[in-house]
């Protein structure tokens, strides 16, 4: 079984990412990202409360954020080889409630990968992808969220748990073999 949670700034290529082990390992990939950007398309009840915050570049309240990944994986895990969370945590409180979570699951086996690249990179790579909320200005936005309130969650993560560093510059094939090295 592999719990895995990827995190990394905006643009480092964690989905694709996520997408490969996800495939290789026959897991449950939960983008959280993607999961909002479904509901604003297809104008959910959830959907419309998310539009104006993703497009903005800004964080999703926890409450219910917390109750997507907790519905989520009680509800896709049959016949999976475990899951991998991206996007999700993102918060503190997000990493709490996950604890919780995975108690009340059984899950104790946690495996952390942080994929890595630096600023330039990220704001060059996501201009070119041109998502709506792929401006410049909005990216800025986002990497600064993400270094306040994302990146002290694998500080919090190290003090009890290995992670996993992984250089998310080069080629998808290479990348993706380190880190199939890294879960060996
Ligand atoms: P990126 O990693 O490139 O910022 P994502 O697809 O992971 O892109 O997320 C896009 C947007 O969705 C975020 O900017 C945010 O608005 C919202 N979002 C995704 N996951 C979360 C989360 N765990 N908590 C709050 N908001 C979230």
């Amino acid at each position: 079984m592999y719990h895995i949670l990827i995190f990394g700034p905006p643009g480092v290529g964690k989905g694709t990412q996520s997408q490969l082990i996800a495939e290789k390992k026959n897991l449950f990939h939960l983008s959280t990202g993607e999961y909002l950007r479904k509901a604003i398309d297809e104008e959910t009840t959830l959907g419309k409360k998310a539009k104006d915050i993703v497009e903005k570049g800004l964080l999703v309240p926890d409450d219910i954020m917390i109750g997507i990944v907790a519905e989520a994986l009680k509800a896709n895990l049959d016949g999976k080889d475990g899951f991998i969370l991206d996007g999700f945590p993102r918060t503190l409180d997000q990493a709490k409630a996950l604890e919780v979570i995975f108690k009340e699951m059984g899950f104790n086996d946690i495996i952390i990968i942080y994929l890595k690249a630096d600023e330039n990179e990220l704001v060059t790579r996501l201009v070119k992808r041109g998502r709506k909320d792929d401006t410049e200005e909005i990216i800025r936005h986002r990497l600064k969220i993400y270094i306040d309130s994302t990146e002290p969650i694998i500080d919090y993560y190290r003090s009890f748990s290995e992670v996993k560093e992984i250089c998310g510059v080069g080629e998808i094939e290479d990348i993706f073999s380190n880190i199939c090295e890294k879960l060996r």
